[in-house]
């Protein structure tokens, strides 16, 4: 949702526009605020969660103290000079210093990423934590609700330390064996009905057990399917490649219809933070639940996956947050437009507002990007997927005309004082026809004058000369 704000005050029209930042963007994934593609949900910018997890780490002075295990691994000695050299700076902004890559560069990945999941105690996590609520889910709204609680419960420990306790352990695994118990109940009950589907058509004199064994074996896979898999996209047909066989078994086409309705009826696990609490202590280190709360960053999704030679460039890309990028996978757009009808909603919405910003300037650089992404997206959807771009180009049509015209005028213009010039230039050049004319005679008659000055000097000399000699004689 965008706010309204009135614009050009001065003005008794009042013109409503949405409140953009002052900033020119030349990246897509800095623009604030900018909803999933997929699944609508306001993303993080780049930066802001770079700036995010570089506040909730303590300088890295603090953090060798916790780190007094490794003080044999190789690479402490010089964790221990830079935390010298810099005490004021954390892990990661030492990392990002270019002049000590020397350095850097021959730490162990172990050691770094043991180092980086030492954050601050729970409290002021929890408190830095609190900027970002806007940009969770609800699944990451209650983990930070528990997480709160835990970190008004101990308020000295880091989330490493709590998470790790035996007994909030525990809590959590429990929560999670009685969720997936009832999963299980609930899909028993199916599978049952699968059964009677199955075998009802089958005469008795038949005794087709072997269908009966296949669903039995199909069950099981997909009892481990839904108990371990939190995650919705395409998991119906997931299941149904599972019941492969058992379908092809089944003779009546009415029934196949029934058992793939049955096959959507499963139970579902729903992501939770009971499994998100278990899953992050039992297969990353603790520190790992941040990254939980902060998945919705602003990510460029392949239309045409790389795998399939999609390229780089934007033309080949919508923006998905960190979390529906993860689990998008490689399923062609045709399907995945079907699978989720919001997908291609919210695709248009992300694509109207990254218009709105080209048409504000206030994206640079992606003037073709809503006609060439249409495109894309049009091939790699199966001809399915329309992108609405009518407006984007009607208002560029009508800035490039309005810029067309003022061009044309100031061309008229500058024509016009061309011409003006031309005139000026002519009289001027008669001007200096004229001028030079003088010139000319002014010349010659120095000349003349100049011949007939030396002429009388001659005179003059020979005058003289012709005294002397007469004295000379008269001598
Ligand atoms: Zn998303």
């Amino acid at each position: 949702m965008i706010n309204v704000i009135p614009v050009s005050r001065n003005t008794n029209q009042l013109t409503f526009e949405g409140r953009y930042p002052n900033k020119v963007f030349s990246d897509v994934r800095d623009i604030p605020n900018l909803p999933c593609a997929k699944c609508g949900q306001k993303m993080l910018v780049r930066m802001e969660d770079q700036n995010f997890l570089t506040k909730i780490r303590p300088v890295l002075k603090t953090c060798l103290k916790k780190l007094k295990k490794f003080q044999k691994v190789k690479g402490y000695k010089i964790l221990e000079q830079l935390a010298n050299k810099y005490p004021k700076d954390n892990i990661d902004k030492i990392l990002q210093k270019e002049e000590e890559k020397e350095q850097t560069n021959l730490l162990s990945p172990k050691l770094v990423n043991e180092v980086r999941a030492i954050t601050y105690n729970a409290p002021f996590v929890i408190k830095k934590l609190g900027k970002y609520r806007k940009y969770m889910d609800s699944t990451a709204l209650e983990l930070f609700d528990i997480l709160s609680v835990y970190a008004e419960k101990y308020p000295k420990m880091t989330f490493n330390e709590i998470l790790s306790k035996s007994e909030i352990f525990n809590f959590h695994k429990e929560a999670v064996l009685l969720e997936k118990a009832a999963l299980e109940v609930k899909a028993q009950r199916i599978f049952d009905k699968m059964s009677i589907l199955t075998s009802k058509k089958h005469s008795p004199q038949n005794s087709d057990n072997s269908i009966q064994e296949t669903l039995t074996i199909a069950n099981c896979e997909v009892l481990r399917i839904i108990k371990n898999n939190t995650n919705d996209d395409g998991r119906d047909l997931l299941l149904e490649q599972v019941y492969k066989n058992v379908l092809a078994d089944i003779q009546n086409p009415k029934d196949v219809e029934k058992f793939k309705n049955l096959i959507k009826s499963l139970p579902k696990s729903s992501s939770n933070p009971h499994r998100i609490i278990v899953n992050t202590v039992q297969n990353e280190s603790p520190h790992g639940i941040i990254y939980h709360l902060m998945n919705k960053i602003n990510t460029f999704e392949h239309i045409k996956p790389k795998s399939q030679k999609g390229e780089n460039g934007k033309h080949n890309g919508i923006y998905l947050c960190s979390d529906c990028n993860n689990k998008r996978g490689t399923t062609p757009y045709s399907e995945e437009f079907t699978m989720f009808p919001d997908f291609a909603k919210n695709t248009q919405k992300q694509a109207s507002i990254v218009m709105r910003y080209i048409l504000r300037g206030k994206l640079t650089g992606y003037d073709y990007y809503p006609q060439e992404v249409k495109k894309t997206l049009y091939e790699e959807s199966g001809h399915i997927f329309k992108l609405d771009i009518k407006k984007y180009l009607k208002e560029q049509i009508k800035k490039y005309t309005d810029s067309l015209n003022k061009t044309r005028e100031r061309f008229q213009k500058s024509r016009e004082d061309v011409n003006n010039n031309k005139k000026e230039l002519t009289k001027l050049q008669q001007k200096q026809k004229i001028l030079k004319r003088k010139n000319k005679k002014n010349y010659e008659d120095l000349k003349k004058q100049k011949n007939k000055l030396e002429e009388i000097k001659q005179i003059l000399k020979d005058d003289n000369n012709f005294g002397e000699d007469s004295t000379r004689v008269l001598e």
